[in-house]
């Protein structure tokens, strides 16, 4: 007996986890002048853009997925970045992943990424193009170390140290989400110029790519931005709390009941899901 409810305990939980949401059943952006709508983790976008698949200073990985949309401000960021990594010889760029055509809630992968302003990139800068065979099925490059308190000194460029520098000191730019390690090697690497250091946050995972979110965009009434990093390179007590033991009661994010849609997505997908 016993037996059986775990069993259907499991084929609950991977019904669920699979269960598509409507987001992803529009594959088009949705015509309109640019707007990004809520909350980075519970909003969509119109008039998002695709970040052009073809280019020069940097690839896009996993196309497949159709995660490459964005706000044109997001498109911009990821173009005025990746020609100063270029410029500066630095390696190729490696683009994850985006938003959907709409944004919205992914069925698996992201809680974010859902108004067309986050966009994952990879903490490794190959110095040759990636194959499209490669691109489908990228390999991430562990960066943090199993104890979870240092990067592995083998796999730290300092490349990584100017990818994230170049990214935190875009104007558009208000957080990057890297994990605690890495973060603790950029505050032994920054000399005298730490004040970037601030829009870096701690977080859980982000072990092989960094988060990048930018600023709520002019003329996007509807969008939800997060208060202001805390003053500071957020190198001390800070970022040492992320290595202490975890208190009761506390660690990675439990999955909560998604909150009420922001009355324009609730509009959006009412309009084009008929
Ligand atoms: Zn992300």
């Amino acid at each position: 007996m016993k037996k059986t409810l775990m069993a259907l305990g499991a084929l609950l939980i991977s019904a669920s986890t699979l269960a598509a949401t409507p987001w992803q059943s529009i594959s088009q952006p949705i015509n309109g002048k640019p707007q990004a709508i809520g909350a980075f983790a519970n909003g969509c976008i119109i008039g998002a853009q695709p970040l052009p698949l073809d280019a020069t200073d940097y690839q896009v990985m996993r196309q497949d997925q159709r995660r490459y949309f964005g706000h044109p401000d997001l498109i911009m960021f990821i173009q005025r970045l990746s020609t100063q990594v270029h410029n500066l010889q630095l390696g190729e760029v490696l683009i994850g992943d985006m938003g959907m055509a709409a944004g919205g809630r992914f069925s698996s992968g992201h809680a974010s990424h859902q108004s067309g302003l986050d966009v994952d990139i990879w903490l490794q800068l190959p110095k040759t193009r990636w194959t499209s065979a490669m691109l489908l099925k990228p390999q991430p490059l562990d960066l943090v170390a199993a104890d979870g308190k240092n990067v592995v000194a083998r796999h730290w460029q300092p490349e990584i140290d100017s990818l994230i520098k170049l990214a935190a000191k875009d104007d558009d730019v208000t957080r990057i989400f890297v994990n605690p390690a890495i973060k603790k090697q950029l505050c032994a690497d920054a000399g005298a110029d730490r004040d970037w250091l601030r829009k870096v946050r701690p977080w859980f995972g982000h072990r092989a790519h960094m988060h990048v979110r930018l600023r709520c965009p002019a003329g996007s009434l509807e969008c939800e931005d997060q208060p202001a990093p805390p003053p500071g390179d957020g190198c001390g007590a800070e970022l040492q709390s992320w290595f202490a033991p975890p208190k009761p009661g506390t660690g990675a994010p439990v999955k909560r009941t998604p909150p009420p849609l922001p009355p324009a997505c609730q509009a959006l997908l009412d309009k084009h899901l008929l």
